[in-house]
């Protein structure tokens, strides 16, 4: 039985890029005449969702990553076998594989590149295919869903195990006796200040985004029966800039001072300003680099200043004397020769910038588009990552580490994959791959 709290499911994730971030030799790298390895895929990760990654998680994930892939294809995830190739948030085509940062250091230098992320076919964000053809798969299987219903609180017998559930559904209450055992998969806390001041308070005075049922609440009705968490401060935090400008450009501080290779996955960039650079950033560019992204991928969005020389540049926007200049000095240096000894972005990446040049400030709001009533117009647009502490089960663990029998956590409820660093993908990928062992793992209870 599928308990939902809105009229109809799909959560955020149907609301989502729809990217499942998976690899090790799939239909489609094969396809695309990729080479891949779980070995490859694990070291990737290991780097890029630490500290302290989960090793053994990541593992897991990775030995069954081709298998997890052809379990969605089977229910009917369609897959297009082509490769998106430049940076970018959501391709602009139809591309069913994308680059995640794998070819940019430094995972280039630890693992052996390979693009992973697999996009279900559609123009624009396809989270919501990917969600329609998995709720069919249920239905077909038998699953009853209940619409319209608000779980609240968890019922123990006198071990302590969970026996099943008090509700809510307009206004009345339900108790639900679980046969098997219970399955929290209610997503993150973006859209709970409280929990947010508590925990991630970094996250609090940007842009949330997901569905207001980001609430948190399972997680504290698990809490309350003893369970325990893990990184509830970590969150992915995506920077209003055009990946492909960034790669041609440079993503500066409020010093005016590099502080990221820009060629890297646009969320590590985001993430990075947000948590190390107080949630200031400027993206500045010449006119060659400008007109080398398509509009498309630009997001429509215009500098906020162009100036003929970085002198007057950095005047303009109010950045210590020097600080830009000497930035765009040094880098020009080093440029000139291909070369990025500070950050190591790509050789192809690496040009001397020149007049005119041109600059964005991540907080001015200038997309396309009608604005966004939400937008708190900090330029990052924020989600939770930290949850419920699961085994490779999904069963959720007490503050002994001991497993509290009857309740099992996935998607952004539990801390997963994506424990800290995140890369777009990892956290549907890591919520439909543990979501289908923490299922199974419950059928067996
Ligand atoms: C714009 C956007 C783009 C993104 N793009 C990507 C991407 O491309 N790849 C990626 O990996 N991640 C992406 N993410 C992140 C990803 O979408 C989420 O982390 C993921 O969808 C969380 O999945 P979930 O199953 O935990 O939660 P959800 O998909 O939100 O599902 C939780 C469900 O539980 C229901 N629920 C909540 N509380 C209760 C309750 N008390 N009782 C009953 N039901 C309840 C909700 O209504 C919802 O249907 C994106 C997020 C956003 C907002």
């Amino acid at each position: 039985v599928i308990l939902e709290r809105a009229g109809a499911g799909g959560g955020t994730s149907a609301m989502s890029g729809g990217v499942l971030y998976l690899g090790g030799g799939t239909a489609i790298q094969r396809a695309c005449g990729v080479e891949d390895s779980p070995e490859d895929m694990y070291r990737f990760l290991v780097a890029a969702v630490g500290p302290e990654p989960d090793r053994a998680r990541i593992a897991c994930y990775c030995d069954a990553s081709v298998e997890h892939f052809d379990w969605l294809a089977a229910c009917g995830v369609p897959f297009k076998p082509s490769l998106w190739p430049s940076p970018a948030w959501t391709p602009p085509t139809d591309d069913g594989l994308m680059w995640m940062g794998e070819d940019a250091y430094p995972f280039c230098d630890l693992a052996r590149p390979a693009p992973r992320g697999h996009r279900p076919m559609a123009m624009g964000r396809s989270g919501w295919i990917l969600m329609e053809c998995l709720q069919r798969v249920v239905s077909e299987a038998g699953a009853q869903t209940e619409a319209d219903v608000t779980v609240e609180r968890l019922v123990t017998g006198d071990d302590g195990a969970v026996i099943g559930l008090v509700a809510r559904r307009y206004g009345s209450e339900l108790t639900i006796r679980a046969r098997g055992g219970v399955v929290l998969a209610s997503g993150g806390f973006v859209f709970n200040d409280h929990m947010l001041g508590e925990y991630a308070p970094v996250l609090l005075p940007h842009t949330k985004i997901g569905t207001d049922y980001d609430d948190g609440r399972a997680i504290r009705m698990a809490q309350a029966v003893g369970a325990s968490t893990k990184r509830m401060d970590a969150g992915e935090g995506s920077i209003n800039f055009s990946p492909s400008l960034m790669a041609a450009g440079i993503v500066v501080n409020a010093v005016g001072q590099r502080f990221v290779n820009e060629d890297v996955y646009p969320g590590r960039i985001g993430q990075i300003a947000l948590y190390h650079q107080h949630a200031r950033a400027y993206l500045v560019f010449d006119e060659e680099a400008y007109e080398s992204v398509p509009d498309n991928l630009r997001h429509g969005r215009r500098p906020e200043w162009v100036c003929e020389t970085v002198a007057e540049l950095e005047h303009e926007m109010g950045l210590p004397e020097r600080s830009l200049q000497t930035t765009i000095e040094l880098y020009n240096h080093h440029a000139a020769r291909g070369q990025d000894p500070l950050f190591r972005k790509a050789t192809k990446w690496m040009r001397p910038l020149r007049s005119p040049f041109a600059a964005m400030d991540v907080r001015a709001k200038r997309m396309d588009g009608p604005p966004d009533p939400a937008d708190r117009g900090t330029g990052f647009r924020v989600f939770t990552l930290g949850g419920l502490r699961t085994d490779l089960e999904g069963a959720v663990l007490n503050v002994d580490g001991d497993v509290i029998p009857g309740l099992f956590a996935a998607g952004r409820a539990a801390s997963g994959v994506p424990g800290w660093g995140y890369i777009s993908g990892t956290s549907l990928g890591d919520g439909t791959f543990f979501g289908r062992r923490a299922g199974a793992a419950a059928a067996a209870y």
